[in-house]
């Protein structure tokens, strides 16, 4: 009889269960992880939501951080030592498909791969646990570092995708759309590359957070024209960067023409209702301006995340609102989904 783990499984609409699953086994060259703890992402929000329409039971979870209590025979052990912390990139790829051999493992053509394989159940599983991967999705972190932030190693990663992308020079105008969690994330990065940061958050006490997080600059987009007031902060131009952590296509619209010529406007949130925005054909040929989006972290912005979090480079401590125990996930997902949290995280001990 194979062991049994807990995982907690959105089972309906705004309904979590803890289900059990059979506990994996760590293939030769793989190593099973004690989940510690996991953070609620938008995407699991907007399952449970209902939004983002999902097989159900669905198990998410891919912002996880444990510890390795099983290593498979040929891992180097060197290395790899049960008992160590580890940030998991958890987001399957296949390493051999164009993308992957291009370094984009995020735009893997196999990356909706589930990973749960147990019969009927939908999701990446690190709402569970347990958790195999293979030693390359590991990053072994220091011992004092606390697991409840290692688990900010994927949002961050993302974010350094992002960064990737808009690549904001020094004394650059970055406008970071939304102050939530991704736009805080995006301004404690944006404040590493020397940037005058602008938010646009109408949420006064975001912004005052954004504040206290170093932003030199907030706007309350419901008050005052997002639009005058870049540009008069820019002489007319628009900023080098603009960073869309929203999902509300009017914004979109809003966010391209927030970017000045020369400048690189990033959609790095997903879009729901994925409306088209008007964008003039003749004005991209005339400003050279670069659309583009951000989706998921490559290896390379996963292992730059963890060097931010491991050094001490960015400190995201303000943004972890509650930790809640698995066997609360439902009343974790409730705080998850307020507008005024940033992220919950659910622990397994
Ligand atoms: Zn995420
Ligand atoms: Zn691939």
């Amino acid at each position: 009889m194979s062991e049994k783990m807990k995982a907690v499984a959105i089972v309906e609409k705004k309904k979590v269960e803890l289900i059990n699953l059979t506990k994996p086994m760590p293939k030769s060259n793989q190593v099973l992880i004690k989940i510690k703890a996991c953070a609620l992402c938008t995407h699991e929000q907007r399952v449970y939501l209902g939004i983002s329409k999902m097989p159900l039971p669905f198990i998410g979870g891919h912002e996880i951080a444990g510890k390795i209590v099983q290593i498979g025979r040929d891992v180097d052990t060197q290395k790899y030592k049960i008992g160590s912390k580890v940030a998991v990139r958890i987001l399957y790829k296949c390493g051999s498909c164009y993308y992957c051999r291009h370094g984009k493992e995020n735009l893997c053509v196999e990356t909706n791969t589930l990973l749960v394989n147990e019969q009927g159940i939908s999701g990446i599983g690190g709402l569970s646990e347990y958790v195999v991967v293979d030693t390359s999705q590991i990053w072994v972190l220091p011992d004092d570092i606390s697991l409840e932030k290692a688990t900010l190693a994927e949002p961050v990663a993302c974010v350094v995708n992002s960064f990737e992308k808009g690549n904001p020079g020094l004394g650059d105008d970055v406008v970071i759309i939304g102050g939530g969690i991704m736009g805080m994330l995006h301004l404690l990065c944006a404040k590493l590359r020397g940037t005058r940061v602008i938010m646009l958050e109408p949420v006064q006490e975001r912004r005052k957070l954004a504040h206290e997080l170093g932003c030199d600059i907030t706007i309350d987009p419901m008050h005052t024209d997002p639009i005058r007031a870049v540009r008069n902060l820019t002489d007319g131009r628009g900023a080098e960067v603009v960073f869309n952590t929203t999902p509300i296509s009017a914004v979109a619209e809003q966010a391209v023409q927030l970017t000045g010529s020369m400048g690189r406007c990033i959609m790095f949130s997903s879009q729901h209702p994925d409306k088209p925005i008007n964008i003039s054909p003749n004005w991209l040929h005339y400003s050279e301006t670069v659309i583009t989006g951000a989706v998921s972290p490559s290896v390379r912005s996963f292992d730059a995340s963890v060097n931010l979090l491991t050094k001490n480079l960015i400190n995201p401590e303000k943004l972890i609102s509650g930790v809640f125990d698995y066997t609360e996930a439902g009343k974790a997902f409730e705080e998850a989904i307020k507008p005024d949290t940033f992220r919950i995280i659910v622990k397994f001990d």
